[in-house]
């Protein structure tokens, strides 16, 4: 191959890769180059090869393909936030359904599925309910906030992302201001000094409540009156708090939240539930896709009101308390005991009373339960991590031989394989729904139903 590094090439893009990049060839050289899409004519520099394959900085489009759309964003290529902005949205869905298909395929050998549905959404803009923006100074020493340029922590000033709300601006604006008025210093990652990190504001959509919490490199906010006089003044404030994280690491929270002004907390709700968010707690980030999914969920459960339901991986317990609205009983089992914590006051709170929880293991608290204690199950629903069902819990299902399973997923290369392995006596694949919940992102959650064959 004639090339090297820094080499400018043209190539046309023909593929998309699992993180959607553009893929070409340039003279049989495949070439992978963010920012394109199938389609595009385009003018790419070399910056890193290996020996089969290397990646190319996109320089121009000659020739745009028809499924380029102008980014709404003007930080969507330095930013590390969105990676299909150029993207037509009706190309995004194409993108992530083939996605999930040629994973059944290539990985669980399901040759012939059908994706009944692509849950997308109607305005695929100002989905997300939270947002961390971190606090710096720029090169002429003025403090900014925005995002990370993508792989580093060099902050592009940006105060208006497209993904999160409308409010954010003003409350970043007035966060600015408050600090550069009371000479209070952003944090300095390289020497570990100043004081403010990150702004973490959360939004309930159904309830317009509001959160903002400042992430502290010390114990104190100075003349934090001035800041939440400002912050008060804005329709929906509920919450007002600083937390303490003094540790020089990446991990954006500490542990502790103090209170500057009217609650703790926030309330947001998912269908007819309610849930309490306080800055640690977690909650999905897109709640009007996760409403949808669930309700996908809940649907392919089939429930009559006699059934036992038990959720594996069940977090906070939303989608526990979600199917116990029409279970006999539901059993949720998460690893993270604080989630699990969240879990039984939401029940509680909601006056949920047949829904249980468990802290462990799912792979080890099922087995446990299924041997020692007998329990069964009619429909199972698994929301793993990225990585997928232990095999130990994966045997114990197959031996408890429930009617239906219900599996979403994040990751459709682990569900595939699952799939493979539920599937290779008992079950088969009934329904299959993609559900967009990060539109201008990659990634994309599956919902499958698994049904018992009747011998
Ligand atoms: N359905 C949940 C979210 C599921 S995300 C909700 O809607 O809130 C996956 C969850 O699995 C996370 O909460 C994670 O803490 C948990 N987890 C990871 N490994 C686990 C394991 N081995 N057993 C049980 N839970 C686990």
């Amino acid at each position: 191959m004639e090339f090297k590094k820094n080499d400018t090439v043209t190539l046309y893009i023909e593929d998309m890769g699992h993180d959607g990049e553009g893929i070409g060839k340039a003279d049989g050289y495949t070439l992978f180059v963010k920012d394109t899409v199938i389609g595009d004519k385009v003018e790419a520099r070399i910056m890193k090869m290996k020996k089969n394959y290397g990646y190319a900085r996109l320089m121009k489009v000659l020739e745009p393909s028809k499924d380029r759309v102008q980014p709404r964003c003007p930080a969507a290529r330095a930013c590390g936030g969105c990676q299909l902005q150029f993207l037509s949205y009706e190309k995004q869905l194409e993108f992530k359904k083939n996605k999930v298909k040629g994973n059944l395929k290539r990985i669980g050998g399901f040759e012939n599925i059908c994706i009944e549905q692509v849950i997308g959404m109607e305005e695929p803009w100002r989905y997300r309910n939270k947002a961390q923006f971190p606090v710096g100074k720029n090169k002429d020493g003025e403090i900014i906030t925005g995002f990370y340029a993508g792989r580093t922590h060099s902050i592009i000033s940006n105060k208006n992302c497209y993904l999160g709300t409308e409010v954010n601006e003003q409350i970043l604006e007035e966060v600015l201001v408050y600090m550069k008025e009371n000479h209070i210093e952003p944090y300095d990652e390289v020497s570990g000094t100043g004081l403010v990190r990150h702004v973490l504001i959360r939004c309930g959509f159904k309830t317009g409540e509001i959160m903002v919490c400042l992430v502290l490199n010390g114990d104190a906010l100075p003349k934090a009156e001035k800041l939440t006089a400002r912050l008060q003044e804005i329709p929906g404030m509920t919450s007002i708090t600083f937390n303490v994280n003094k540790k020089r690491n990446n991990v954006i929270l500490g542990d502790k939240i103090v209170k500057l002004w009217g609650q703790d907390y926030i309330s947001d709700y998912i269908g007819e539930v309610q849930y309490r968010i306080s800055p640690l707690s977690f909650y999905q980030v897109n709640p009007v896709q996760t409403e949808k999914l669930y309700n996908t969920a809940l649907e392919y459960a089939g429930l009559t009101g006699k059934e036992i339901v038990w959720d594996l991986y069940c977090g906070i317990g939303t989608i526990s308390l979600f199917l116990a609205q029409k279970a006999k009983q539901v059993y949720g089992v998460e690893i993270v005991p604080a989630a699990i914590a969240d879990a039984k006051k939401n029940a509680e709170r909601n006056g949920i009373a047949n829904a249980e929880f468990y802290v462990g293991k799912a792979e080890d608290v099922l087995p446990k339960k299924y041997e020692e204690e007998g329990v069964s199950a009619d429909v199972i629903v698994v929301d793993p991590p990225r990585k997928g069902c232990d095999e130990a819990l994966l045997e114990t299902m197959l031996k408890m031989n429930p009617e239906r399973i219900v599996y979403v997923s994040c990751d459709s290369a682990t569900l595939a394989r699952d799939l493979k392995r539920l599937c290779a006596e008992k079950y088969e694949v009934k329904r299959v729904a993609v559900c967009d919940m990060f539109p201008q992102g990659v990634h994309v959650e599956t919902c499958v139903l698994l049904q018992r064959r009747t011998m």
